[in-house]
């Protein structure tokens, strides 16, 4: 696009560091949109794509089947505690699919009438179409189709007693309308990374449970350690309808996500009547390359202390970016896990200034709107982070 900054060619990347072609090297803060846990080129990644290659890269996934895709599925099973897989291509595609399968889940069970989704405010649930219906319309990524979209529901995320009557007083009023809620938990990314406490999004869960609305997590940015646990909704000891995992799925190295199902959602189209099955196929289905590196990217988190070295993260950020709030202009700093946000006043950021004073510290930082965020690998030093931490400083301090 004419008004974005020139992209800078990239070599290669190794752990924290981005080698570009013009020979400097940036210390990476955004872990490519928090995908890239373990740092780039981690041995047993590389190893397990090397190693699947040689015996099957791809096959169709339909009348057909294979042991990476089938331990995959067991391990997201187990880990999440829910019941069942489905394995796509990208993170939006995961909500479509999730969507699509509570339309299609009350449609199997005679009521076909509850169409609309709830959704929150500052929420970003991909860009395609259906992921931008329940996403925040009044985002840049999305303003452009405002009036194109599926209607649904979208509200402020109620964070107070108060706005929780107000919240399930509206829930009843729709009730019958409503095939489902989507919430990003604990932490909405994209759309200005705000943080809920287990505290709110137990009661959201609480309320889908009462009216019987289908409860979609969307752990797409928060799965895999992100938020301190390995998956939000643990520290709120929720059980989601329906789950969706992407992003850090296989370390960052190939694109892979999944849906994933309650046994009463799988049961739901589990039926002698063909028109009950779920009606999503894509080509590139669980892509054995890919399972198999989410099978080693997942085996990494037991093998290497990564929720420890999430912890060590926090308490590091929360530190070192905490000298930022006496700092002109900043109006918020705030850190969960691996994710550390410094958040600005309204307009006072040029985002593109920023990163290029960035790039010159050999940083890689890329703002969104009035904030700035930190989404590190769980690998990086802390000679690396702290160099993101006061280098966020210095630049905010000469403004
Ligand atoms: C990134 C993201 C998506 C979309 O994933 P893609 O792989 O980019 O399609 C959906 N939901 C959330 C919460 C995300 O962070």
């Amino acid at each position: 696009m004419k008004t974005a900054l020139p992209p800078l060619s990239v070599l290669g990347a190794k752990g924290s560091e981005i080698y570009l072609e013009d020979g400097r090297t940036l210390i990476d803060g955004i872990a490519s949109w928090w995908t890239a846990c373990h740092g780039y080129g981690h041995p047993a990644l590389i190893s397990a794509v090397q190693k699947q290659a040689e015996t099957l890269s791809h096959i169709m996934f339909a009348g057909l089947t294979h042991t990476p895709a089938e331990t995959l599925a067991a391990k997201l099973c187990t880990m999440t505690g829910m019941a069942r897989a489905f394995f796509v291509d990208s993170g939006s595609v995961a909500v479509e699919v999730a969507l699509k399968m509570a339309l299609q889940f009350w449609r199997n069970h005679g009521q076909p009438q509850r169409t609309k989704f709830v959704c929150f405010e500052h929420g970003y649930h991909g860009d395609t179409l259906g992921a931008m219906s329940v996403s925040d319309p009044e985002q840049n990524f999305h303003l452009a189709f405002k009036g194109m979209l599926a209607e649904n529901h979208c509200v402020p995320l109620p964070r107070n007693t108060q706005q929780m009557q107000a919240f399930e007083a509206f829930i009843a009023h729709h009730q019958s309308s409503f095939a489902g809620l989507i919430i990003e938990p604990l932490v909405q990314g994209a759309g200005g990374m705000k943080f809920h406490t287990p505290d709110t999004l137990r009661s959201i869960a609480d309320i889908c449970k009462k009216y019987d609305i289908l409860l979609i997590a969307d752990e797409i940015a928060t799965g895999f350690g992100r938020t301190g646990s390995m998956f939000a909704c643990e520290q709120a000891g929720i059980a989601p309808d329906i789950m969706c995992v992407g992003k850090a799925l296989t370390g960052g190295m190939m694109t892979l996500a999944a849906t994933l199902a309650s046994s009463r959602i799988f049961d739901g189209f589990w039926s002698d009547d063909a028109s009950h099955a779920l009606m999503h196929g894509p080509t590139y289905m669980a892509n054995p390359l890919a399972c198999a590196v989410a099978n080693a990217s997942i085996d990494l988190f037991a093998t290497e202390p990564r929720l420890e070295q999430v912890q060590n993260i926090a308490a590091q950020m929360f530190e070192e970016l905490a000298k930022c709030k006496d700092l002109q202009g900043v109006v918020d700093v705030r850190v969960m896990g691996a994710i550390g946000v410094v958040q600005l006043e309204k307009g006072r950021m040029n985002r593109h200034a920023l990163r290029q004073q960035f790039v010159g510290k050999g940083l890689w930082i890329r703002p969104l709107e009035d904030v700035i965020y930190l989404t590190p690998a769980f690998t990086i030093a802390p000679n690396q982070l702290s160099s993101l931490c006061s280098g966020i400083y210095d630049e905010l301090r000469q403004r």
